[in-house]
């Protein structure tokens, strides 16, 4: 069964690996671009390429309508109100970093508390210790259950009124968890609590809402999703971007400035200082387009059918752990008995099959699992059946090369 076929808009998928198809399951560090995307980035570079915002030329004026028109296609993809809640960043980390920064710094002082969970990436992590040392705030966690889902009643534990901010994963780039957003933003929202959400590995793969979630920050990274690299999105409802302050002062992001002083541009240029990744923000609208033109609903159950296919094909492994609960989001974690994951991605390498191995940017969580690493498995729409039994195949072959 297969439910798309799309393979053949990645011209980079038509290639042999070590003499084998590739095989392409590590879309979750970044997923391959279409046709699509190629083509209009570089028709922007061949046709359009000028700075933005400021010119009175033609070409200005082209390269300014396609970066703001990329800010109006992000701004009705995940529903925010208004455009000028829709800051372009590099990435993920960006985006989370200027919350820190900006929110963090401002806002949270000693004896409040930041929420996080163990399953956090560094990216969701990182800033907050930085934020929890500068300002003398405490970090807790929301503790899971063995399968790496969260309760309700841990949610409610953890997150009280000394809470001032909770920062939590929307998808777990390890265990697939899909976590109940809206309920935890519902009662961080009660407790008097900001929420942050890290929607890298969910954007890609559901239709994300924000004022649904009614979440105050959402991040996420156009890489995963078919764009270049090097894009991103910070989404942050309004009245809370405007009191907060730039993180990058310079050009682009000013009004009016002196010799001493300066003032800023209003939202969401504030946040933009220097030339903006105009070329990325383009990719990234063309990125949007291609998967709204395959349709959401179709993206998420083609996932969930490959996804469930390997697990199942997998359990049929004998000497197997498999991370992560029965719903997941698009990847299948797991290892080998007494075969290092790093050794299992080589094996599977050696057949053209592209797999993760390490500690995916979740050393904490590695240590809840009670593992140093893993190897991954991650699906896009390109993946067909056929990938899933090639890497299955690669598997069975690399624990009998390993006994
Ligand atoms: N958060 C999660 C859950 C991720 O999977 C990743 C990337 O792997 C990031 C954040 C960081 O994204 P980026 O490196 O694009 O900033």
């Amino acid at each position: 069964m297969t439910i798309l076929d799309v393979k053949s808009d990645f011209p980079i998928l038509d290639q042999t690996i070590n003499g084998h198809q590739l095989v392409y399951l590590d879309s979750a560090a970044t997923a391959q671009k279409p046709q699509v995307v190629i083509d209009a980035v570089n028709d922007y570079y061949k046709f359009d390429n000028a700075n933005v915002h400021r010119g009175v030329h033609t070409l200005g004026q082209r390269a300014t309508d396609a970066y703001e028109g990329a800010r109006e296609t992000v701004t009705k993809f995940i529903n925010a109100k208004q455009s000028k809640e829709i800051i372009f960043t590099r990435g993920t980390t960006e985006s989370i970093n200027i919350v820190a920064r900006s929110y963090g710094d401002a806002f949270i002082t000693a004896g409040d508390e930041i929420v996080l969970t163990e399953m956090e990436h560094h990216s969701n992590l990182i800033p907050w210790q930085q934020v929890a040392k500068r300002t003398g705030a405490t970090l807790k966690f929301i503790p899971l259950e063995a399968d790496g889902t969260m309760t309700m009643t841990a949610v409610k534990q953890t997150v009280t009124e000394k809470t001032k901010l909770v920062a939590i994963t929307h998808v777990s780039n390890v265990l697939g968890t899909i976590n109940p957003i809206k309920d935890i933003t519902a009662h961080a929202h009660d407790m008097g609590a900001v929420v942050v959400v890290d929607g890298a590995q969910a954007v890609p793969h559901m239709a994300v809402d924000v004022q649904d979630l009614d979440c105050d920050f959402y991040a996420f990274s156009g890489h995963k999703m078919g764009a270049p690299t090097g894009i991103g999105v910070l989404y942050g409802k309004e009245k809370l971007l405007n009191q907060m302050d730039p993180v990058d002062y310079g050009g682009e992001m000013i009004d009016f400035v002196s010799l001493t002083d300066a003032t800023w541009k209003e939202l969401p240029w504030k946040f933009e200082g220097g030339t903006p990744i105009i070329a990325g923000a383009v990719g990234l609208a063309s990125a949007i387009g291609y998967l709204q033109s395959i349709g959401f609903d179709k993206i998420t159950a083609h996932e969930q059918a490959l996804t469930d296919y390997a697990i199942k094909e997998l359990k049929k492994i004998d000497g197997i752990d498999i991370y992560g609960p029965d719903k997941r989001c698009g990847l299948v974690t797991f290892n080998l008995t007494d075969v290092h994951p790093h050794d299992t991605a080589t094996v599977l390498d050696s057949f053209g099959v592209a797999v993760r191995a390490g500690h995916h940017c979740c050393q904490p969580l590695m240590k809840w699992l009670k593992v140093t690493a893993t190897a991954r498995a991650s699906f896009y729409v390109y993946n067909t059946f056929e990938d899933v039994d090639l890497f299955i195949d690669g598997l069975k072959q690399a624990k009998e090369f390993f006994g």
